[in-house]
């Protein structure tokens, strides 16, 4: 595998292997967070190559990006980092609305710039359309950030084809990320392409479809948390992914790596994707899936695994 890449066209280079940092910090959305195990995490990511940090106000409201500041102030390794953060959610008690207002956007920014402990974001996203804001309108405003030396490259995360096209109209738009995996597959049709088309990098999340790709869960031991609400953790579906998944060992032995690494070794080699960003409880997750980049499967190989999952 590559050792370094461009993301698309915005001149940030990284590992093809990143890190999604929505468990650091993140009490708002996983029970038990550790944050001396968020630290450590984020310690190793920086010890074993990740230079690129993905994260969201939304992950632990502004915590995640508040440890992230931290231990890059710690470690002194802002300047070998691409940082990632996003905005949008407007959290008041329980109560969660969406703003992609220009005003809105520009205080976020400033904000998340705060709790970054940083001058300069490398890649700002828009976490969610709002459906009001006319998305043209939002991105100009993060046009003017980067004019103004504030953000590095303008991403969208979770944009319907319609409203990326919108978004997008005076070619301002850098990154797209959206939810894609071997197991939550459907963009091929027409968000990558466009995005492909337009030197846009696609970023796709949940990678390891929440932990279901690493081969770590029974066909008869499902995970109890968050994830059995979720449609390919119930019933039979997910026992046809878990055999899929098992179905992987073989090549994972020839490769003397782990299902997971075989699993995001396929995903970076889709066409329009830089890096991947897997998320990580622990510095054991993120050692393991740095171990990817060891990892280099034949085209054949890379077919069979796609077409296992079709
Ligand atoms: P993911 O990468 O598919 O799965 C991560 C989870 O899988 C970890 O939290 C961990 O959970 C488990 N895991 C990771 N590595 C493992 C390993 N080597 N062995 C065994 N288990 C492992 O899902 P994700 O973290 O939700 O998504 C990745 C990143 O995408 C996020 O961190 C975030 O930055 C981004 N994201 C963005 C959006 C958006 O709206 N833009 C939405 C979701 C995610 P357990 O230990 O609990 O199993």
């Amino acid at each position: 595998m590559e050792k370094h890449v461009e993301i698309g066209k915005t001149g940030l280079q990284v590992a093809p292997i990143g890190f999604g940092a929505n468990t650091i910090g993140a009490h708002n959305l996983f029970q038990n967070i550790d944050e001396d195990v968020s630290r450590e995490t984020l310690r190793v990511a920086l010890a074993e190559g990740v230079d690129f940090f993905d994260s969201a106000f939304m992950y632990g409201l502004g915590r995640s990006e508040e440890l992230i500041g931290e231990v890059l102030a710690e470690t002194g390794r802002r300047s070998d980092v691409v940082l990632a953060t996003k905005a949008a959610h407007v959290v008041t008690g329980s109560n969660v609305t969406l703003d992609n207002a220009p005003t809105f956007l520009t205080e976020s920014v400033d904000k998340a710039l705060k709790r970054l402990e940083t001058d300069y974001i490398d890649l700002f996203y828009i976490h969610f359309p709002d459906g009001v804001t006319p998305p043209d309108e939002a991105v100009g405003a993060l046009q003017r950030l980067k004019e103004a030396g504030k953000i590095r490259a303008i991403g969208l995360s979770n944009f319907s084809m319609d409203a990326l096209k919108l978004a997008n109209k005076d070619g301002y738009v850098d990154v797209v990320q959206d939810k894609y995996s071997l197991v939550y597959p459907g963009l091929e049709e027409d968000m990558i392409p466009y995005c492909v088309e337009q030197g846009i990098s696609f970023i796709p999340y949940t990678p390891l479809a929440s932990g279901l790709l690493t081969g770590k869960f029974a066909a008869s031991n499902p995970p109890q948390d968050f994830r059995k609400e979720r449609p390919h953790f119930q019933g039979q579906t997910y026992i046809d992914i878990t055999a899929k998944v098992d179905s992987l060992q073989n090549l994972a032995n020839q490769h003397s790596t782990s299902i997971a690494n075989i699993v995001l070794a396929t995903t970076i080699t889709i066409n329009g994707v830089d890096v991947v960003i897997p998320g990580a409880k622990s510095p054991e997750q993120v050692r393991a899936n740095m171990k990817t980049l060891q990892v280099t499967l034949t085209h054949e190989e890379v077919m069979q695994v796609r077409a296992l999952f079709k």
